[in-house]
């Protein structure tokens, strides 16, 4: 059994632009092996916004060297990318943005959910790509939560959505790079589950609703676990009926040198895209 190595809790909320409420529950920034191959995880948890007419979130900003994946739970985003990408996601649908030798996108509340209001509840994650992939030329992957696949746990337990990666036998459709992968447990109080997760490579839980029980340390509502990289299974108790996203992955064994939007190897290669951003050659 992997054991728990950290728990991240009462972590202070940040803006990010004027639509993203997000509490930042792990970066590479402070302990890149440890997370490793993801790089950062914003929490946006359940937030209240006003209708409004306006234009809420992140206006043209770039990305290099990584992924970027989001998740919406309530509310709606609207994307738009420097290859042409267009799409809105609404609640269980999925963006994941290979960024890799670069992109220019803007990150907005939906036109309909801004039009309406309400709660917004969203993750969004930053996934490492290995240096070789880091030239590649960028993709753009919708994944609609219609067409993620669900799992039902034994013994009434509850039911996974295995968005990347592989629950056994039920293959997630997103197209990773690394080996990792996402999930979305839904647990039902009172059970028990026994959730995979390789010898050898990272995983990390987060709970989004009720309490949980992880190898005997009991997490609550907005709390992160960030498991040992040895063992390959997380025993899980739900003390109240939770929502938990967890990842696993293989880590990437490179050096991890970011800043803002860019994440690469060595400093001449963030300087080098700060010099393409500027100089209008990324996107
Ligand atoms: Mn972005």
């Amino acid at each position: 059994m992997k054991q728990i190595q950290r728990v991240v809790r009462n972590v202070p909320p940040h803006w990010v632009g004027d639509g993203f409420p997000v509490r930042s529950l792990f970066s590479y920034s402070e302990d890149a092996a440890e997370v490793s191959p993801f790089l950062l995880l914003d929490y946006a948890g359940p937030h209240e916004f006003a209708p409004t007419d306006r234009q809420l979130g992140v206006g043209e900003h770039p990305h290099r060297g990584f992924e970027t994946v989001t998740i919406v739970y309530e509310g709606g985003v609207e994307h738009r990318d420097s290859t042409g990408s267009h799409g809105t996601i609404g609640p269980g649908d999925v963006q994941w943005m290979t960024a890799a030798s670069g992109i220019v996108h803007a990150e907005f509340h939906s036109r309909e959910f801004a039009r309406t209001g309400g709660r917004f509840h969203m993750v969004q994650l930053w996934v490492n790509l290995p240096a070789k992939e880091k030239s590649s030329p960028p993709r753009y992957q919708e994944i609609l939560d219609r067409q993620i696949p669900r799992v039902n746990l034994e013994q009434d337990a509850g039911t996974v959505r295995v968005i990347a990666g592989d629950w056994e036998g039920a293959a997630g459709p997103a197209r990773t790079v690394t080996p990792l992968c996402v999930f979305d447990l839904r647990l039902n109080e009172g059970r028990d589950v026994i959730a995979p997760a390789p010898n050898g490579h990272t995983a990390i839980l987060l709970v989004q609703h009720g309490r949980l029980t992880v190898n005997g340390e009991s997490l609550a509502a907005g709390e992160l676990a960030i498991l040992d990289r040895a063992g390959h299974r997380v025993s899980l108790h739900c003390e109240d009926a939770a929502m938990v996203p967890m990842l696993t992955g293989e880590p990437i064994d490179e050096p991890v040198v970011g800043q803002g939007p860019f994440v690469m190897n060595t400093q001449d290669e963030i300087r080098q895209a700060i010099h393409d951003y500027r100089s209008g050659r990324m996107g």
